[in-house]
This record gives structure tokens, sequence and C-alpha cells, in this order.
């Protein structure tokens, strides 16, 4: 039986392609976000480690900044349900997916 196990350990889970929470693209940038901003986490007494995060394309990132202050984006916005349920996250994300994704989106 040990034979077995040997050979299992040889099978790797491949690794699920990270895409973006928010518009489901397979970035290249993507980064985590903290779904507190940290600022945010540190004056409500959160440690950084344990704000949760999320991977995120650079552009949904940029436009999640733009758009909300960290007030909000900290007691409203703290889970991806909530980012999605706003409209202006809709409207973006069903732009952005029609975006190249080898070009740079400005959001600025
Ligand atoms: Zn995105």
């Amino acid at each position: 039986m040990a034979r077995k196990r040997d050979m299992d350990s040889w099978y790797v889970e491949p690794k699920p392609p990270e895409v973006c929470v928010l518009c489901g693209r397979e970035a290249p940038s993507m980064t985590d976000h903290h779904l507190v901003p940290k600022s945010q986490g540190r004056r409500q007494g959160v440690k950084l480690g344990e704000i949760p995060t999320v991977k995120m394309c650079a552009a949904c990132q940029g436009f999640l900044t733009k758009t909300f202050s960290n007030a909000e984006l900290a007691n409203e916005l703290n889970t991806v349900d909530a980012l999605l349920a706003r409209e202006e996250v809709q409207k973006f994300v069903k732009w952005v997916q029609k975006q190249p994704l080898t070009k740079g989106v400005r959001v600025h």
C-alpha cells in the first residue's frame, strides 16, 4: 500500500487559474485586494494579516479605489457580494470584460 502512496505523490493538483473576483478575467496583473482598506482596518484595530484578501485585477482595484471611499469599502463593501451588488460595479465589470487583457486599462 505504501507503494501506491508514492505514486499518488507524483500527482500535482493543477493550480486553478487566477481570475479576478469581480470581472472574472485572467488578468496578467493580479493583486491581493484587501476587502477592508488597510488604513481603515488599522483604525478598527484589525491586524493586517486578518483582513481577508481576494484576487483582483489592477483595473477593478483601480476602479474601486477611485469610485468608493475607504470608509465605504470598509463598512459597506467589505465582501465580494456587496461589491457586485452595486450598480456602478456591475457597469464597470461589463465594460472591462470587453477590454483586451493585453492592453492596460486606464481607469483614471
Ligand atoms: Zn477585474
